[in-house]
C-alpha cells in the first residue's frame, strides 16, 4: 500500500533492523524502544487495523504470535517473560496503520498500561 511505512519496510524501501522473517511476517526492532527489548512483528500483507482483519487473513495473527514466541526464545527472554501488544485506533494508541504486534521485554512491565 502506497504511503505505508511498514509496507515500505517489507518492500525494502526503508531500512529496518530485521530480527525474523518468514513467508507471512516480518519482525524488526522498534525505532523508539519502550523497553530494553522492543520488536515489532508485522504481516507482510497490508491490514490497516485489527478491525479490518478478515476471516481469510485471521491465520496471520497466529503467525505473528508464533513469531513473537520464537523471537523471545531466540533472544533469551521467553522464560523470564515479555508482553505482546496490538494497539487499535485512536484510544488504543495506534500511530502506524498497518497492524503490528509489539514485543516488549528486558524489564518488569507494569500493569495496567497507561
Ligand atoms: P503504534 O503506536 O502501536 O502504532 O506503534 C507504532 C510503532 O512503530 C512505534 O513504537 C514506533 O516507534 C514504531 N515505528 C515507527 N516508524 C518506524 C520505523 N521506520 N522503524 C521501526 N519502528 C518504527
Ligand atoms: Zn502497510
Amino acid at each position: 500500500m502506497a504511503d505505508c511505512i511498514f509496507c515500505k519496510i517489507v518492500a525494502g524501501e526503508i531500512p529496518a533492523k530485521v530480527v525474523f522473517e518468514d513467508e507471512a511476517v516480518l519482525a524488526f526492532e522498534d525505532l523508539n524502544p519502550q523497553a530494553p527489548e522492543h520488536v515489532l512483528v508485522i504481516p507482510k500483507k497490508h491490514i490497516a487495523t485489527l478491525n479490518d482483519l478478515s476471516a481469510e487473513d485471521a491465520p496471520v495473527i497466529g503467525a505473528m504470535s508464533r513469531a513473537a514466541a520464537r523471537i523471545a526464545h531466540d533472544r533469551g527472554f521467553a522464560e523470564i517473560g515479555y508482553r505482546t501488544v496490538m494497539n487499535c485506533n485512536e484510544h488504543g494508541g495506534q500511530t502506524v496503520y498497518h497492524i503490528h504486534m509489539h514485543v516488549l521485554a528486558g524489564r518488569a512491565l507494569s500493569w495496567p498500561p497507561g
